[in-house]
């Protein structure tokens, strides 16, 4: 049997963390088995189906890279398919226009509720010659309805409990559990890998698959996302949207591999932890199996994916990296109205920060200084017990230490030799008022490679204006 999934994702919201977490682990479940796998557009609710959705979807998979096989299949494309099989149904007495009104229906579910039973509606009116309403499954099984999942193992379901469920809203307007039906044995879907959630959906696609006598695709059921505090993840906890993810400076890789290990994990490898975590692309593929999906709900745990996001910046190359993180910075000058100097090489600046950067978002407020006078309280220059007498002399010294460096010797190591030459025993004396004159910051990079991006013009003349603080 040759493997196919689908993602099925409804065009109703943003790409959710979730949506991309299952397609990652439906696009990684084919891979590793030489399968294919495809993208459905699941758009028949068309109040809340919208394209901007849509658009966001597939833009999100893409910047994911997450690649699916042939065209998308939308199913608004597929509504006279749907309704030759509605037909079918009706006309073999398998389905039924039900006449009840909806204020009835309601009225019943209340009633049913308040009696503590689980809503549902079997209809005393199955026979009614009605030739329009809404379409429901004459719901005749007694026996318990039983699958085995790939994930939780046996489960079985009491088909009393879910009456005569609706399959339509009229021909031309299949609901949820008839498309997927149909669409998952036209397309002959093998594997049905989707969240939790869709659990209770699954009797009613397995009755209305046995009613037309489909094939029945596996099932797995993947366990669901959950926030730090253990509940079901939702905008309280954080962004839930792929995009902000995006925006907010995480990159793909990072987030693929970090979804990639949301409720599923490989066989200890004997790599150190941390770097047990890292999966290329590749890794993933070669490794994914379903067995070793976990059943319990998976924490999405913000810290480490700010981690893995670090540890995926740091294997960048400069100029990648460069390339990566320009946009961020444009946008901040941009809004900022910040000219900035000709001379001043972005990638240095960028590079600077790659060991400590956690996402690529974080670069305005880092290397702000590099841009713009910095602004910063006189206390800040401060090291230990120092006056402001010594301050200013330490501040001077730095000053005439820089005035006797020629523009060749701007480089970082020899900057660092100069200065720690004329460093005293405590190098601090020399280094922080230096260093925090130069960036403003109570942490940044060292004054050696400040220097050497800023220039000496540049840096003689914060050295100046700290000197003027003091006075
Ligand atoms: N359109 C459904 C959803 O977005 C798909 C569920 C399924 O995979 O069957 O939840």
């Amino acid at each position: 049997m040759r493997v196919k999934t689908r993602m099925a994702p409804s065009p109703t919201g943003f790409l959710h963390v979730g949506t991309a977490r299952t397609t990652i682990f439906n696009f990684l479940y084919s891979r590793h088995m030489g399968g294919e796998f495809v993208l459905r557009i699941e758009d028949t609710d068309i109040e809340r189906s919208e394209k901007r959705f849509e658009e966001d979807i597939i833009v999100g998979l893409k910047w994911l890279g997450i690649e699916w096989d042939g065209e998308i299949t939308r199913q608004s494309e597929r509504i006279d398919t749907y309704e030759k099989y509605i037909r079918k149904l009706l006309d073999e007495g398998k389905t039924f226009y039900c006449p009840h009104s909806g204020e009835e229906l309601e009225r019943e579910r209340k009633s049913q509720l308040w009696d503590k039973e689980s809503p549902r509606h079997v209809c005393d009116a199955r026979d009614s010659k009605l030739k329009s309403g809404l379409i429901r499954f004459k719901n005749n099984t007694s026996e318990k309805i039983k699958f085995s999942d790939e994930i939780r193992g046996e489960l079985s379901f009491d088909p009393q409990l879910l009456g005569d469920f609706s399959l339509a809203k009229d021909l031309r307007t299949p609901l949820y559990n008839f498309a997927v039906v149909v669409d998952d044995q036209e397309m002959e879907i093998t594997h049905v890998i989707r969240g939790e959630d869709h659990i209770s959906n699954t009797p009613k696609q397995i009755l209305l698959e046995d009613a037309l006598g489909f094939a029945r695709p596996i099932f797995a059921h993947l366990p669901l996302i959950l926030g730090s505090d253990k509940s079901k993840l939702s905008k309280r906890h954080g962004a839930t949207s792929l995009t902000e993810y995006k925006n907010g400076g995480y990159l793909p890789e990072a987030l693929f591999n970090f979804m990639a290990i949301l409720g599923w994990h490989l066989p200890d490898t004997g790599k150190a932890e941390g770097e047990q975590e890292i999966f290329s692309k590749e890794e993933l593929i070669k490794n994914f199996s379903l067995e070793r999906v976990q059943k319990a709900g998976a924490i999405f745990d913000i810290t480490k994916l700010d981690w893995m996001n670090g540890e995926y910046i740091r294997h960048k190359s400069s100029k990648e990296l460069s390339r990566l993180a320009t946009p961020y910075l444009a946008t901040w000058l941009s809004d900022n109205q910040v000219d900035v100097r000709h001379d001043l090489d972005l990638e240095k600046i960028i590079t600077l920060e790659q060991p400590r950067l956690k996402k690529l978002s974080e670069l305005p407020e880092k290397t702000d200084y590099f841009f713009k006078e910095p602004e910063y309280d006189v206390a800040l220059l401060k090291w230990k017990q120092m006056n402001n007498n010594q301050i200013k002399s330490s501040l001077e010294t730095a000053k005439e230490i820089l005035q006797s460096v020629d523009e060749n010797g701007m480089t970082k190591e020899n900057l660092e030799k100069i200065f720690l030459e004329k460093a005293g025993k405590d190098r601090g004396e020399l280094l922080w008022p230096l260093r925090v004159a130069l960036s403003g910051k109570k942490a940044s990079p060292g004054p050696f490679d400040i220097m050497h991006i800023l220039g000496k013009n540049a840096s003689i003349s914060r050295l100046e204006t700290a000197i003027d603080k003091l006075v």
